[in-house]
């Protein structure tokens, strides 16, 4: 049997890392099975669908590169369909009008509640209709079954059984002729031919409910279903807006990797041995449903920080660059003067975190400074420091080769000729060439920042030390 899977948001916010996570399943689930990933958009509700929401999520989908290979197929855009299967259930008797007042129902609620019974709607319209038109105001209700049990057996948490007493007569089309969230949801399922279906625990009391609606209009497969479990804060509370548990795209925004996050997500709830590195292939390879985690995950931002910094100095720098660009351009930094973005990515690696850090750090080799820092300058920026910069300087212009190799050995010959420790020479080099007290290897990031600028720099931070002031 070919797998199909779907992810099926309701697009009332952006995607947060639970719907992520729960997209990533779905379509490693595909991707492993050689199936077919199919993408749905819930908005059947108006009042709570936006378009921004919508393109929220396949922004965040397609950060991801969670490829979809069929839709997105839009609810909104399936009324008729859903109408035309109310009216065949209507017909063949697995759905009946009800006309039953507000009024009546919130009578029967009250009574039952009073009663200590669960409320539950008591078949008032189940059988006869003689003295009503379909003019009337009316819903549709489901037939449901009011004997026996609905068993399934989730991939995940195994076997489950509800009872039919305990389901009601779902509503299926509302009076103003709406069709219902669950109904929409059976209908898509068996169109679109889905096998399994991998969603929140949350969902978990509609799987019944879907189950016998399935069955009611004919369907000879009923997917699998696996609910896969929350996701807690570190204080153990369900991950919210409060944690900065925001969109996917405030991770990209934060300076993340999208391997990295994929690595994360896939782990927050599923293992494979004590593995935790994964590659996008390894994911597809390894991952099976009955390897995902029973209980809830919390989530730790120290680990995502962990494999962002794995990936980000061991994927392909010129790849990593390419997500570098983006933070680049966001920090309004101008690199057309300056070295390949590849080439920081490898000179900043160890040194970042995230890619936003990163960018941060790369302004120096690109653009000129106004200001030094002022701890630093304060320090190494002082009239004992002159005759090492001016030796340095002489060197730097003239070197033949421009290598990190050569350039160090110009530091080092600088401090053997002065007769003082290497950090003598570096520290205030340091300060010159970019304007800060911190920096990867001062050979590398010289080499990097190239000739010309270091030349001029240190032409700059002499002049700062001849007039003794704070600015350059
Ligand atoms: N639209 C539902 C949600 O966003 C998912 C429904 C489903 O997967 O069956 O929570």
């Amino acid at each position: 049997m070919k797998i199909k899977t779907r992810f099926a948001p309701s697009p009332t916010g952006y995607l947060h890392v639970g719907g992520a996570r729960t997209a990533l399943y779905s379509w490693l689930y595909a991707r492993h099975k050689q199936g077919t990933f199919v993408l749905r958009i819930e908005d059947t509700d108006p009042e709570r669908s936006t378009s921004e929401a919508i393109e929220a999520i396949m922004d965040g989908m397609n950060w991801l590169n969670l490829d979809w290979d069929e839709g997105p197929y839009y609810q909104s855009k399936r009324l008729e369909r859903y109408n035309s299967v109310i009216e065949t259930m209507l017909d063949v008797g697995t759905a009946y009008r009800c006309y039953c007042s507000k009024q009546r129902l919130e009578n029967l609620r009250a009574t039952q509640m009073a009663k200590g019974e669960k409320p539950r709607y008591d078949g008032n319209c189940h059988d006869s209709h003689a003295h009503h038109t379909t003019d009337e105001p009316h819903v549709v209700r489901f037939r449901n079954p009011c004997k026996g049990s609905v068993i399934f057996n989730d991939q995940i948490r195994g076997s489950i059984e509800f009872s039919n007493q305990e389901l009601d007569d779902l509503i299926i089309r509302r009076t103003d002729g709406s069709p219902t969230y669950n109904f929409c949801v059976i209908v898509d399922d068996w169109d679109m031919g889905i096998t399994h279906v991998i969603r929140g625990e949350d969902h978990i009391n509609n799987t019944p409910r879907q189950i016998n609606l399935l069955k009611a209009i004919g369907a000879q497969v009923i997917p699998v279903y696996a609910h896969v479990p929350m996701i807690l804060a570190d204080d153990g509370k369900k991950l919210s807006k409060r944690h900065g548990a925001v969109g996917i795209m405030q991770y990209r925004d934060e300076g993340y990797l999208p391997e990295a996050l994929l690595n994360y997500l896939v782990r927050l709830g599923w293992s494979h041995g004590n593995q935790e590195i994964f590659s996008i292939l390894d994911m597809k390879n390894l991952f099976t449903l009955d390897a995902v985690n029973k209980s809830a995950s919390t989530f730790n931002t120290e680990k995502l920080l962990w494999l962002n910094h794995h990936y980000i100095n061991n994927l392909p720098s010129k790849y990593v660059a390419t997500h570098l660009q983006w933070h680049i351009k966001q920090q309004n930094i101008d690199t057309h003067t300056g070295p390949e973005l590849a080439k920081l990515v490898k000179l900043l690696g160890k040194r970042c975190k995230t890619l936003k850090e990163m960018a941060y750090s790369s302004r120096y080799f690109y653009e000129e400074f106004n200001e030094y820092d002022a701890d630093a300058s304060k320090k190494h920026l002082r009239p004992i420091s002159r005759k090492s910069l001016e030796l340095v300087r002489d060197k730097l212009a003239t070197l033949i080769s421009w290598t990190a190799e050569n350039i160090h050995y110009v530091i080092q010959s600088t401090a053997d000729e002065l007769n003082v420790g290497i950090g003598k020479v570096g520290m205030p080099l340091r300060v010159a060439v970019t304007g800060t007290g911190k920096s990867p290897g001062l050979d590398v990031t010289i080499e990097v920042i190239g000739r010309s600028r270091s030349v001029a720099r240190i032409d700059k931070a002499l002049a700062f030390i001849a007039k003794g002031e704070t600015h350059v």
